[in-house]
């Protein structure tokens, strides 16, 4: 529990003779046997009165320390605090005593509420500073709860936040939500037969997965040394996974978001501004859960000239953007790309650049002339570098430096939906997709067939192809996707350096990840390798495991070894 939870304010901490506090240094892992303290931190004190102490004490992890937390404060309070320090001479804590505390409620009770002085405090500092980023200082979480597997990648664009949705692999959607009815999206404007339509997707989903659970059981006999629960939880993952792509785009997911108040601004603006109108009813609901914690850090949603003019200019960007692709003849795809596929289109840099740049910061001197040296190298010569300058990865979190950055990939890949949704979950980089339609078809996994259930599967997608035409027919184009099944192809460009590109294509090649966005990885490490074999070749935790397998068990199986340690 942090200290802002005990009734006293704890004593003060011994002094040097100048006046210094001194907190003890922590306990160095690496000093093996002899471990020993760390060299205390030598800080300057604040000099609290015991009064001051107890002041603060509700509200700092430490009284004393160079580093604590804010605790027991509307996250307004927090940013305004913060966004002092550029203009304040003294610490949090003075500042806080010296500014703030007059304005707050006294002892440990906050009301959960942001309240009217702490949004004059946030005003007054907000507007004296008139910087947008002072709203990056407060975070907030926020459940995002039913939404359809469309919406959670609309929540997800803006990319400065956390995230946590779902998972198709563990969760069997032949259940009836509460209340009834399969776990769909659905508005009355898209009519009856979109609900037949979905109604026969999640049947053939329920239907079919116990029969590929039992294949799934048949085809993978437990090995030695699997422990059973570990298998069965595995079994089940497969079937979910290979079922996956029948699930339409419609089904409904919770996720949790973690973000700043400016990142909330932003997305609250590019919701209200969509489209959908799922979109915009989660504008509007995220903006009342930020209302009710922080209001302030969102008060400029509302505002006409702001939120609206945004809204407006986002909602004309788009229409220009569409405009433009019909007039060019851009619009539709060729029926010859109706299959997956990753194209490495641009590269940016090579690998004397690479090496210039890992360098850059331990020279002295510019970045053309260490590019000049490094060029004067052999090949064995450079190759030898650039092995040192990687270094021995023990693991993939192990990465090089920001040298990497300096080399970039724009890969264009057709993928299904599935495979889309995950990989546009990554955040240091550039994804931009295209609209989910049809065009780009869909495959049946093979095992699927061996199951016996690839007839259903195939009339499903027929189904539900069916369904997004009558919708786009009906001028219901932009809900159209809600009809589509996962398992239907996207476009999608990722754009990332060669640093994200190790991150990506080391995380997502693992074994334990879906077979549809591990062969993508697999394929944007082979186009890499083609361009900047060294590249390639630092990418050591590539998992190039290809044997069929129960893509769930090793982990299924560290998991279980956890639990009995756990209990043990
Ligand atoms: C096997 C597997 C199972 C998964 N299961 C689920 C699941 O059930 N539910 C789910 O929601 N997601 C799931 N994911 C997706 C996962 O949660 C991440 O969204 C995904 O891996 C992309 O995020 P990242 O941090 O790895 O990489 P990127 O977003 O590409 O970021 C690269 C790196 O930048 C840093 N970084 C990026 N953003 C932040 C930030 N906000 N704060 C601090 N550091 C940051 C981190 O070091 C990160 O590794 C799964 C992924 C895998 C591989």
């Amino acid at each position: 529990m942090p200290r802002a939870s005990t009734p006293t304010a704890p004593d003060r901490p011994p002094r040097d003779r100048a006046g210094f506090a001194q907190v003890p240094g922590l306990v160095t892992g690496s000093a093996g046997a002899g471990a020993s303290l760390t060299r205390p931190v030598r800080h300057p004190s604040d000099d609290l009165t015991s009064a001051e102490r107890a002041r603060l004490a509700p509200h700092v992890t430490d009284l004393d320390g160079p580093v604590f937390a804010l605790v027991n404060l509307p996250e307004t309070v927090k940013g305004a605090l913060f966004a002092r320090y550029s203009r304040y001479q003294g610490t949090l804590r003075r500042l806080f005593l010296e500014e703030f505390a007059d304005s707050l409620p006294q002892g440990g009770a906050w009301d959960g509420s942001e309240g009217e002085r702490a949004a004059q405090l946030y005003e007054r500092i907000f507007v004296g500073y008139g910087d947008d980023s002072v709203a990056q200082l407060g975070g907030a979480h926020v459940a995002c709860e039913w939404v359809s597997n469309v919406l959670t990648k609309v929540l997800q664009r803006p990319r400065l936040a956390a995230y946590l949705e779902q998972s198709t692999r563990y969760i069997a959607y032949d259940a009836p939500m509460p209340g009834g009815g399969y776990r769909y999206y659905r508005d009355p404007e898209l009519g009856p037969e979109y609900e037949a339509a979905m109604d026969a997707l999640f049947a053939t989903y329920a239907a079919s997965l116990p029969r590929v659970r039992a294949w799934v059981d048949e085809s993978y006999p437990r090995a030695d040394g699997e422990p059973e629960a570990a298998r069965a939880r595995a079994v089940n993952a497969k079937a979910l996974d290979l079922l996956r792509g029948l699930l339409p785009a419609a089904s409904l997911s919770h996720m949790g978001i973690y973000a700043s108040g400016q990142a909330y601004e932003q997305l609250i603006l590019h919701l209200i501004g969509h489209p959908l109108p799922e979109a915009r009813r989660y504008g509007e609901m995220i903006l009342a859960a930020i209302q009710a914690v922080m209001p302030s850090f969102v008060s400029r949603v509302e505002r006409p000239d702001r939120g609206g003019a945004w809204a407006g200019y986002l909602a004309e960007r788009r229409a220009a953007g569409e405009r433009w692709a019909a007039r060019l003849g851009l619009e539709a795809a060729d029926p010859h790309e109706a299959r997956p596929s990753v194209t490495l289109t641009h590269v940016d840099g090579d690998e004397e650049q690479l090496l210039a740049a890992l360098l850059f910061e331990a020279a002295g001197t510019s970045e053309a002339r260490t590019r000049a040296t490094v060029t004067g190298l052999s090949d064995p010569e450079r190759g030898a570098l650039l092995a040192d300058l990687v270094g021995d990865r023990a693991n993939r979190r192990h990465r090089p430096g920001r040298g990497f950055e300096a080399l970039r990939y724009r890969f264009e890949i057709v993928s299904d939906y599935g495979a889309f949704r995950d990989l546009q979950r990554h955040r240091m980089l550039t994804v931009q997709w295209q609209g989910l339609t049809p065009d780009l078809g869909a495959g049946i996994p093979d095992e699927v067939g061996a199951a016996g259930e690839g007839d259903a599967y195939r009339a499903a997608l027929d189904r539900s192809a069916a369904e997004y035409h009558r919708l786009a027919d009906a001028g219901l184009a932009a809900a159209a996707p809600y009809a589509l099944c996962l398992g239907y192809r996207i476009r999608y460009v990722l754009d990332l350096n060669a640093r994200e590109a190790m991150h990506l294509v080391e995380l997502r090649s693992g074994r334990e990840g879906h077979p549809a966005y591990r062969a993508v990885a697999h394929q944007m490490h082979a186009l890499i390798a083609e361009r900047h074999p060294a590249v390639a070749a630092a990418m050591t935790h590539v998992d190039e495991s290809a044997e069929p397998r129960l893509e769930r068990i090793l982990s299924e199986m560290r998991l279980q070894s956890r639990r009995a340690a756990l209990a043990g």
